[in-house]
């Protein structure tokens, strides 16, 4: 490579994409025409997806290729992240590409120091368990003033950002149904 001294290099910051200076850094235009760059998300599916980390909700553009997500950024046609991710939305392609992703549920026992792989059937029967023995033990039919309230409190349930609007509505029923009181949302939706 030519050395570039001080003057050919203020040059170069001038001239933009002048041959005379671009030559100077030891390549010129013909060189470069020749050197065919492919992008890695080339004919890659593009979906269009949401950030999951706050409550912002930003869009997100992954491009798929062969069922893997290669790429995942902001969409510059949202209103709201105008194609921009935050550092941390930036990390979102983790989410599915991490090795330390837990991809199984993990469950510990009471009185266990390890936690150890379950299947779906055993979580769903724990959780729907646990709910009915909360709700049937702190269940309040009338207030103190003899109100009907049919109300719980010994659960509480705080949602995720990712919730669509639906998932929102299905889950505020479903919620309200079973007479909780303290539900909470990320997104406050
Ligand atoms: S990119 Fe950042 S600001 Fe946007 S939703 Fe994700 S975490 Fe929130």
């Amino acid at each position: 490579m030519n050395k570039l001294s001080r003057r050919d290099f203020l040059k170069v910051g001038a001239a933009g994409t002048s041959v005379v200076a671009v030559s100077a850094l030891g390549f010129d235009t013909a060189q470069a025409k020749s050197i065919k760059q492919e992008l890695r998300i080339t004919n890659a599916k593009e979906v269009h997806s949401l950030c999951p980390y706050c409550a912002v909700g930003c869009s997100t553009l992954v491009y798929v290729s062969n069922d893997k997500i290669l790429q995942i950024e902001g969409n510059p046609d949202s209103p709201i992240n105008q194609g921009t991710l935050c550092p941390k939305g930036a990390t979102n392609h983790q989410l599915a590409l991490s090795s330390r992703r837990v991809t199984k549920p993990l469950y510990r026992a009471p009185q266990a120091t390890e936690w150890k792989e379950v299947e779906w059937d055993f979580v769903l029967d724990k959780l729907a368990r646990n709910v009915k023995d909360a709700r049937d033990s702190s269940f309040v039919a009338t207030d103190a003033a003899g109100n009907l309230v049919n109300r719980t409190e010994g659960i509480g349930f705080v949602g995720g950002a990712a919730f669509s609007n639906e998932e929102g509505y299905l889950s505020a029923k479903i919620l309200r149904g079973l007479g909780l009181v303290y539900v909470e949302q990320q997104a406050r939706t």
